[in-house]
């Protein structure tokens, strides 16, 4: 089915990885985004150079928690939509400090949601109904699987990390929403994203990196904990799906069949990078290595790590008629061509606070 946005919409976090992408998509097929976004060590300006003087986005740098601000946007603007991907993100970096993730993932939709409720009390009841309010979550809230099996959207909460904890909670609080005030929400589930513009402090970015940089290829425990990846523009087209088709209330897990062991994982995205940047030609290199997957290097296990994500996307496939495009060989692809090309994006953020260096091993 053809992918649509709404005509206005006001997108948080839209300065992150999969927000950015999704800003981009949206804005290119027509829709009006005043894109809201707090510019944490996450956010970054750069991911939204190819908007830059297109007067379909608008950009605001500020905080979900405040309500105000929200509310302002809300009335001034009048958006058809609130898709929320505004979060602390990062797994690792919850278990070093959970107080933020509380604070963005649970409080901050608290505020969203307060203020598309007050905004909606004054609205004509037509135009209340119609609003539609996404918020973007992840499969991390049903917490780990055994070796069978898959995450469905009746799936029990079952969260191991503060991070999924806190995407539960702000889960929980939309359902409420939806229920207690009618607010016409939606909460979608996705695996791991991969593609474009992901801070590299992720599995992907951070091993294609490191490989180009000749550093150890950190692969975590034994490496047999298996994540379900999906292209970030498939899961976009979901989010935007979910928009346009998802009945009010309803979860939808995004997926994309694409089960793999992170050593599998690492083993591809090194053998992929043989061909495209041959290590005999990488002066970081300097001939120590044939192939990058000689760089593999086993490190501490994260505390709680979840082993098994497996996502049944068949709701969102009947439902909402949409699919996911990319099997994982083209995605890589895409994405590693995508780095490849963009090593001054990378260098910046290399030229920031992070060094790819070990986060996430507090004592629990
Ligand atoms: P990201 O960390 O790349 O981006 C998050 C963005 O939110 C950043 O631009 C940051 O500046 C902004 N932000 C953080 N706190 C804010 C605040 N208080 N107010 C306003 N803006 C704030 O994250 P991502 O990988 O793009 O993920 C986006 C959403 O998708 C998140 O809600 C995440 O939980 C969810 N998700 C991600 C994945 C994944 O694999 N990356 C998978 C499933 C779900």
């Amino acid at each position: 089915m053809a992918v649509s946005f709404p005509d206005r919409m006001l997108v948080t976090g839209g300065a992150g990885f999969i927000g950015s992408n999704f800003v981009a998509r949206a804005v290119e097929a027509g829709s009006f985004v005043v894109n809201l976004d707090a510019l944490t060590y996450a956010g970054n300006p750069d991911n939204l150079a190819p908007l830059a003087g297109n007067d379909r986005h608008l950009f605001v740098r500020g905080d979900i928690l405040e309500r105000d601000l929200v509310l302002g946007l809300l009335r001034e603007h009048r958006p058809s939509a609130l898709v929320h991907f505004a979060a602390e993100s990062h797994v690792d970096r919850s278990i070093d400090g959970p107080g933020a993730f509380v604070r963005t993932n649970v409080v901050g939709t608290f505020e969203l949601l307060e203020a598309a409720r007050a905004h909606l009390g004054g609205l004509p009841p037509g135009e209340a109904a119609a609003f539609r309010f996404v918020h973007v979550s992840t499969d991390e809230v049903y917490g780990s699987l055994g070796p069978g099996g898959f995450f469905r959207e009746d799936s029990p909460y079952a969260p191991n990390s503060p991070y999924a904890a806190s995407k539960a909670g702000a889960d929980h609080l939309v359902r409420a929403y939806h229920e207690t005030y009618r607010l016409n929400a939606v909460v979608t589930h996705c695996g791991n994203n991969y593609g474009p513009y992901q801070f590299p402090e992720k599995l992907i970015p951070l091993v294609a990196l490191n490989a180009l940089e000749g550093k150890p290829l950190p692969v975590y425990g034994d490496g047999q904990n298996v994540r379900d990846w999906i292209y970030v523009g498939d899961h976009c087209e979901g989010v935007a799906a979910a928009l346009a088709r998802g009945r009010p209330g309803e979860a939808y897990n995004f997926g994309a069949r694409g089960e793999m062991t992170n050593l599998a994982l690492v083993h591809a995205l090194c053998d992929r990078l043989d061909a495209l940047a041959p290590p005999a030609e990488n002066r970081a290199l300097a001939g120590r290595v044939a192939s990058y997957r000689e760089l593999v290097t086993f490190v501490q296990d994260r505390p709680g790590h979840d082993r098994r994500y497996a996502i049944d996307p068949s709701k969102a496939e009947a439902e909402l008629g949409w699919r996911a495009r990319h099997g994982f060989d083209e995605g890589l692809e895409l994405t590693l061509r995508w780095y490849l090309a963009n090593r001054a994006w990378c260098e910046r953020i290399a030229a920031g606070t992070y060094r790819r260096e070990r986060l996430g091993l507090a004592a629990p």
